[in-house]
């Protein structure tokens, strides 16, 4: 069995330990040790470490039979090896696990809540709390009741008893397992089973903040932040508020009501803009019909747009086949790419699909519509003209066509 040193010493840093094991494995050695600094991976709470074997990465830790089993790529050479924990990985996980702890604990005490889940990530940190509901109230009272802990400076310690003295500890939590039960004790305030690592006193756990909550699967999931990850959030977030609030020319604690502000302003314009261009549009089709060429009574309108968009010409041509008595063929470029629409008004005999089909080709494009409409895009925008203009010879000749008596 592999001595777990990280337990009864969870600031220890480096070792030299024995080789016990080897077995090489799909690509990879895994080595038993003696003794270890390395916390493997389990399935919940806390992630593995990561760290060196001889200057060798190690790509994983894993318990198996009470053994914790390191996976290096490169064979480590000799019986005796150097273990390396990287530090920073390691004391960030312990920030957020003893804090775990105290946010647990003053859940607990405060609204009776279980924690029944708890997820520590490389981004995110949670707990699962049984409660149906919460206010925001109650979490401001929850962070100052688990930031008192944190700045009493409370000793936490860990130690095992027998699972016959399991009944005389306010355990929060039944252990799991019925030896070797590790309890997990903050100054006589909190007692849980756990074999995880955690900071000698709440001090070095630093800030707790909670990031955010919501209703998950009928509990409470609240996410939250301690110690150093704690201290990076508030950096990029005060970053974003000075830069928010020097835009805005406001004071740092007037930027919501400023963004608020702008934000207002911004849907009053899109109003305006959106009535006014309603208004241009309606003078743009009033142009469009009086610069149109009138055959037997049918409006033909016809043009070329560069700098309308292809949503507002369809939207033109829609309008003035509904409201006058008419025919249109449009051209658009937009983005070196053009488009046409062609259409006619419902009491005029003519298969504008037909025609579609006919010049579409012109331009290398594609496209659908009915008897009534069509429109299409394609790539040779040098060649549009033509194809509005073949367009319009092809529809003149129709209409001739149609106008002539039957014989
Ligand atoms: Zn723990």
């Amino acid at each position: 069995m592999t001595e777990k040193l990280y337990r009864e010493n969870p600031y220890l840093r480096e070792l030299t330990a024995k080789v016990v094991k080897k077995q090489y494995k799909k690509g990879a050695f895994h080595i038993v040790l003696n003794r270890t600094i390395f916390y493997p991976h389990l399935s919940g709470g806390q992630p593995k470490d990561i760290g060196t074997m001889n200057d060798v990465k190690v790509i994983d830790v894993y318990e198996k039979d009470n053994d914790i089993v390191h996976v290096v790529e490169d064979d480590i050479i000799g019986d005796e090896v150097i273990l390396n924990i990287d530090w920073n990985t390691r004391f960030t996980h312990m920030q957020q696990h003893t804090g775990q702890h105290i946010l647990s604990t003053v859940f607990s005490k405060l609204y009776n809540g279980k924690t029944i889940g708890f997820h520590l990530g490389s981004e995110f940190v949670y707990i699962d709390i049984d409660l149906p509901e919460l206010k925001d109230s109650d979490i401001k009272k929850i962070e100052d009741f688990a930031n008192k802990v944190v700045f009493s400076n409370f000793e936490v310690k860990a130690y095992y008893i027998d699972k016959n003295d399991v009944s005389n500890l306010p355990l929060r939590k039944q252990p799991t397992v019925d030896s070797n039960i590790r309890i997990v004790e903050i100054n006589d305030i909190d007692y849980t089973p756990c074999g995880g690592t955690h900071m000698r006193n709440t001090g070095e756990v630093g800030l707790i903040k909670i990031r955010k909550w919501e209703k998950y699967k009928g509990n409470i999931r609240v996410e939250f932040i301690c110690g150093n990850r704690a201290l990076e959030d508030f950096r990029w977030k005060n970053s974003q508020i000075n830069e928010i609030s020097n835009l805005l020319s406001v004071k740092d604690m007037d930027s919501l009501e400023g963004v608020k502000r702008i934000y207002d302003e911004n849907k009053d314009l899109m109003k305006k803009v959106k009535d006014l261009k309603v208004k241009l549009v309606d003078y743009e089709i009033k142009d469009l019909i009086s610069n149109s060429w009138d055959y037997n009574g049918i409006n033909i309108v016809s043009t070329i747009f560069t700098d309308t968009s292809f949503k507002d010409v369809r939207y033109m041509a829609t309008q003035i086949i509904e409201n006058y008595n008419s025919i249109v063929s449009m051209g658009v470029v937009e983005d070196n790419k053009c488009q046409i629409v062609l259409g006619r008004s419902n009491d005029i005999e003519l298969n504008i699909r037909e025609i579609f089909n006919d010049v579409i080709g012109i331009i290398n494009g594609q496209g659908g519509g009915n008897p009534k409409m069509a429109q299409g895009g394609g790539s040779r925008v040098e060649k549009l003209e033509r194809c509005i203009e073949t367009s319009l010879k092809l529809i003149e000749s129709e209409l001739y066509n149609n106008l002539k008596p039957n014989v």
